[in-house]
């Protein structure tokens, strides 16, 4: 009932609304990983960006003027997350904002030794469970550019969303019943505690050391590689890889080799 209500709306959305075609190739033009799908894929990708725009207000803070580029750079990096699995992943939250440049965070929190924490200093990209999601322009804007800055700030923010909506943000996502938790659980620690031993070895690793803070970090930053540089995860952590392939349905390196390109 519900579902086919839901699915009625979209319609009535989708027949509404449209992207502009300049708009929607200068957008996918900035985002060199998406030349993997297909038409179809695209068409379906299409959709669900028109969708997520009309569901979400992407607005700009600190005198940041949000553009209809902008809007769609940032629909579509959040919407290829989900396009083998269901826009509703997003459904928590109404608003993206978007800051000029780096922000400090204005929330506190308690830790268990009952300090209280404020403002640990600037931030590119923030997440908030059941909140919005929160991203400096600039380096959205740097994400297109995977070859020499090796980061995708809207996946690993909306890869956190993901991850959140099975309770608190520690790398493990709604896994589906095809998917057991313990294997999970066990490949992702297996790789974690590599990659940290990796990292405090001094060793310059290709995968954002970030990824080492934290296995909710390792999720949001595996998931960036995963999408825009696909083969470095595949070759670095075969077994990861795999698990993210049966999570998000789709399979990005075989299509990379497959169009013979890195
Ligand atoms: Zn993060």
């Amino acid at each position: 009932m519900f579902d086919s209500i839901r699915k009625w709306r979209q319609q009535r959305v989708l027949k509404g609304a449209a992207i502009p075609d300049a708009l929607w190739s200068d957008a996918c033009g900035r985002l060199p990983f998406l030349a993997i799908y297909t038409p179809e894929e695209t068409g379906r990708l299409r959709d669900a960006v028109v969708l997520f725009l009309d569901a979400k207000a992407i607005v700009g803070a600190r005198g940041h003027e949000v553009t209809p580029l902008q809007r769609v750079i940032i629909a579509l990096q959040a919407c290829v997350l989900v396009l083998e699995l269901d826009l509703e992943l997003y459904d928590d939250f109404e608003n993206v904002i978007v800051y000029p440049g780096e922000f400090v965070p204005n929330w506190q929190w308690e830790d268990e030794a009952g300090v209280v924490h404020t403002n640990d200093g600037p931030l590119a990209g923030e997440a908030m469970p059941g909140g919005p999601v929160v991203l400096s322009w600039p380096d959205v804007a740097a994400g297109a550019d995977w070859e020499n800055m090796g980061m995708n700030l809207v996946i690993h923010e909306f890869a956190h969303k993901i991850d959140m909506r099975s309770g608190d943000a520690n790398g493990c996502p709604p896994l589906p019943p095809s998917m057991p938790a313990s294997i999970w659980k066990a490949t992702i620690a297996a790789a974690y505690d590599d990659f940290c031993a990796r990292v405090d070895s001094g060793e310059d690793t290709e995968i954002d050391p970030y990824a080492a803070e934290s296995p909710a970090e390792f999720f949001a930053v595996l998931s960036e590689v995963f999408f825009a540089d696909p083969l470095l995860l595949r070759d670095e952590y075969p077994a990861a890889y795999t698990q993210w392939t049966a999570f998000y349905r789709q399979d990005p390196a075989a299509r990379v080799e497959s169009l013979g390109r890195k």
